[in-house]
């Protein structure tokens, strides 16, 4: 008997992201030395001291149902981070804590969108963005960033984009899947085109925040642009600063009655999130910060490396980032080279032919390219790179 699922399903496809890391892990399984590259995650161990508060919390009994919106001491560590690192004021009624960013992103899309509304994404965008509006019987509505304008969108363009039904703007600074990041004048200069649009609410999604190597310091839009502070939702989380990824802790910071909606959305359908993770992502965020710019040290390397060796390979061109642990390549020289139609034939013929698993650049909204993670050790990256150019020719 084949059940009928709802029309909500039907609307969305798997995560791409998660599919890519899936399939390599089951080909891995089957005997396959396979050399994944789809994950986005940190290769490291969560630092000891962070994995000891967990640990702690365990021991401790501290094992039950949370507050559904987080811990005071976890809310207390969120809202001191906000001010150290982004200048940015919040109080506990304005901090929401969740499984992971992806959660937060979601609780945001749920209480906020109405059928029919848009929800304004720049392209190449994440993943998960327009399929959670569509969860939400939202429209998104894309602004195309390709590579010659160094994957960013312009104010003209955010313009152009912004309509009467438009209810929600999603920005990823630095970006996955691109590393492209916003200067502090060129976010200046979006929030200018917001302002103007005041039915508009932003969501900022600085997960790669600590992942840097700009020219300049990170900077969050509200932090450029304080006259959106009522209508910003500041999302950030653990996960990938800290080595975090299975733990799921993601926050926010936003306008309380909007914060009160998404607590209202997430009591309803997870409650709390983990309290063992709550104990550990507040000694991550308050204690010392030496793990983070460590890592930062590790990825900013393998970036140059891996940027550098996808140019040299044959039809590939990839622009160099500001942070995440993405390179985001053109590949659409090499397909015709190979006589491949799109990305996704191509991504295949990577995993079959040459054992390397990326993510297709479709799933990120910008066909003709791939994603590949390098948050993997130097001599996987090299390996990848030598099997890559073996491929190629
Ligand atoms: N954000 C990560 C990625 O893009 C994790 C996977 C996901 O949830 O999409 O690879």
């Amino acid at each position: 008997m084949t059940i009928e699922v709802s029309h909500r399903v039907l609307r969305v496809k798997p995560s791409p992201t998660l599919a890519v890391t899936a399939r390599a892990a089951k080909l891995k399984a089957e005997g396959k030395d396979i050399i994944g590259l789809g994950a986005g995650e940190p290769d490291f161990d969560t630092p000891a001291h962070i994995a000891e508060a967990g640990i702690a919390a365990i021991r401790g009994g501290f094992t039950r149902y949370t507050n559904v919106d987080g811990i005071p001491e976890l809310k207390d560590a969120i809202i001191a981070k906000f001010q150290r690192d982004n200048g940015l004021t919040y109080a506990r009624n304005q901090v929401l804590v969740s499984a992971g960013a992806k959660h937060t992103i979601f609780n945001l899309m749920m209480a906020l969108l109405n059928p029919g509304d848009e929800v304004v994404i720049p392209a190449p965008y994440w993943v998960s963005y327009p399929d959670m509006a569509l969860l939400a019987d939202a429209v998104p509505v894309f602004i195309p960033a390709g590579a010659s304008q160094g994957y960013k969108i312009t104010p003209a363009q955010l313009e152009a984009a912004l309509t009467p039904k438009s209810r929600l703007f999603i920005l990823n600074s630095p970006s996955n899947p691109t590393g492209a990041a916003y200067t502090r004048r060129e976010l200046e200069a979006l929030g200018a085109v917001l302002a103007r649009h005041p039915r508009v609410v932003i969501g900022t999604d600085d997960m790669y925040e600590h992942i840097w190597w700009g020219p300049e310091p990170f900077c969050s839009l509200v932090t450029a642009c304080p006259a959106l502070y009522d209508r910003t939702v500041t999302i950030n989380g653990v996960s990938k600063s800290y080595a975090m990824t299975g733990w799921r802790i993601g926050y926010c910071g936003g306008p309380a009655g909007l914060i009160t909606a998404m607590g209202t959305i997430q009591g309803q359908s997870t409650s709390n999130p983990t309290s063992i993770s709550q104990k550990a992502a507040a000694v991550a965020l308050s204690g010392d910060q030496g793990c983070v710019a460590s890592m930062n040290r590790a990825f900013k390397e393998r970036h140059d490396f891996i940027v550098a060796g996808l140019n040299s390979l044959r039809g590939v061109s990839c622009q160099p980032g500001f942070g995440t642990f993405y390179a985001f390549a053109d590949v659409s020289q090499a397909m015709a080279n190979l006589g491949l139609r799109d990305d996704n034939a191509f991504a295949e013929r990577l995993i079959t032919d040459a054992l390397v698993a990326v993510v297709p650049g479709s799933g990120f909204g910008a066909p003709g390219h791939m994603r590949l993670s390098f948050a993997c050790s130097m001599a996987t990256l090299e390996k990848a790179l030598e099997r890559l150019r073996k491929f190629l020719g």
